[in-house]
């Protein structure tokens, strides 16, 4: 507990002044925001989205460009609505244009950058100021706070490729502020989940982070092994795939809610859910979101959408209107926490995760394995793979309830999705294998989009 208060008070600030940061400063800003009511909240955006505009058309060439050849200026945007003008920017568009995003006031050796995954077909490299990283994290520690986590308190993450201190610079601040334990989830077996609750009874994390089906698998763990004293205050899943079962299982085994969160490498947090955990608030004062049809219109509210950001924080490589491929669906019903975020209502995974139905149309293959798991008894986990269009593999893992039966629930239930046409293949596996990232993906569509 001292020492909680210790890094709460003390730490925090110092490293921060130390740092010249303005992480502290930008966080107390939001702490306040989050209760602002959404006109002010759409003002604030509006000036923020102004000032990138008129930014990006003087310094970033490939803005500059598109607007010119739209004919469009800076200055025209006047309401939010009105940046329906400017073209959506792909994640191909960024790949070709590479440093044309970059603000010629910028060296790009001077800043940060980061790597988006390259498991959708597109891996790209993005790039931003210490400025904007700073604001990005103080959205997390604002997010961090809604599931219960705090200031001070350690953490326990669960997560592939840990980071290593390796300076001494690197292990003071490991020391003082991180304060983290991590379970390397490339290498999750008994074995090394027993270590981890043995160094989690020695430090006491306040909360957990990771993504869902990592912390999942130690939540079986737990449940298995009968270890019931791992009590955090938060566990905070930052994969979009938190399953509603997996949900369920880990709450059992932590005894303490899940709080979901949604953010990518290109922008940083996007949306997160509060103490309701109904839907997820969006960090309006980071990103302007816009949901699309497949026209690049806006849907309406409980339409699913593919979701496109306006990154308002970040200047060195500024992003407008990018689709990030993912599917989402916005409420206009308020949060009973009383926050003037508006509220993201579910994701409905990655644009690559929808599978495509041989007579046209696509489904949500997520969607479809949350439902079958809940549908059909005796199934642990699945993943479909579409690798031709008249042909599904499903990776299934058996669970406790498997008989005889279940296969054929399993393949009916797939027929009534995708007809009699379509070839499917069970694969009996002991799990689901990951990502080179360390994720999971239980969707995955071969077939070209
Ligand atoms: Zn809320």
């Amino acid at each position: 507990m001292m020492m909680n208060a210790l890094s709460k008070y003390i730490f925090y600030p110092a490293w921060d002044l130390k740092d010249g940061s303005h992480r502290l400063l930008e966080w107390r800003q939001l702490e306040k925001q989050q209760w602002w009511a959404q006109k002010d909240l759409e003002d604030l955006q509006l000036s923020r989205l102004n000032s990138l505009l008129i930014y990006a058309e003087t310094h970033s060439p490939y803005y500059r460009e598109l607007f010119n050849q739209h004919g469009i200026k800076a200055s025209d945007i006047r309401t939010l609505k009105d940046i329906e003008r400017i073209p959506v920017t792909t994640k191909q568009a960024i790949r070709n244009g590479g440093d044309q995003f970059i603000s010629d006031e910028c060296k790009k050796t001077q800043l940060v950058s980061a790597k988006t995954g390259g498991s959708t077909g597109v891996s790209l490299n993005l790039y931003f100021d210490d400025t904007c990283q700073e604001k990005r994290n103080a959205a997390q520690l604002m997010a961090d706070r809604w599931s219960g986590w705090d200031l001070g308190m350690k953490r326990a993450s669960v997560w592939g490729n840990p980071p290593v201190p390796d300076s001494v610079k690197q292990k003071l601040r490991h020391n003082l502020l991180d304060r983290t334990i991590y379970l390397d989830t490339m290498d999750l077996n008994s074995r090394s989940m027993g270590a981890f609750v043995t160094r989690w009874r020695k430090e006491k994390p306040g909360a957990v982070f990771g993504h869902a089906h990592s912390i999942y698998i130690f939540a079986k763990y737990l449940l298995h092994e009968n270890i019931t004293d791992l009590r955090p205050q938060g566990i905070v899943a930052t994969s979009m795939m938190l399953l509603e079962h997996e949900r369920k299982t880990i709450e059992q085994a932590f005894g303490c809610q899940v709080t979901n969160r949604y953010g990518c490498e290109e922008v940083g947090l996007i949306a997160c859910e509060c103490d309701q955990h109904s839907g997820m608030h969006i960090n309006v004062p980071h990103v302007y979101v816009e949901f699309l049809d497949g026209n690049n219109n806006p849907v309406a509210a409980g339409e699913p959408g593919k979701i496109v950001v306006t990154d308002l924080n970040n200047y060195a490589m500024p992003l407008i209107r990018y689709r990030v491929e993912d599917v989402g669906v916005y409420s206009e019903r308020t949060c009973k926490c009383g926050r003037g975020f508006p509220l993201l209502e579910k994701l409905e995974g990655r644009v690559a995760d929808f599978l495509r139905l041989p007579h046209g149309g696509q489904v949500a293959g997520i969607s479809l394995v949350e439902r079958t798991l809940t549908k059909v008894p005796g199934i642990e986990q699945m993943q479909l793979i579409q690798e031709q269009i008249y042909e599904v593999v499903i990776n299934r893992v058996k669970g406790r309830e498997f008989t005889e039966q279940t296969d054929k629930e399993l393949t009916s239930a797939m027929r009534e999705v995708f007809g009699e046409d379509v070839g499917l293949t069970i694969n009996n596996v002991d799990e689901i294998p990951q990502e080179a990232s360390g994720k999971y993906r239980f969707s995955i569509c071969r077939v070209n989009q």
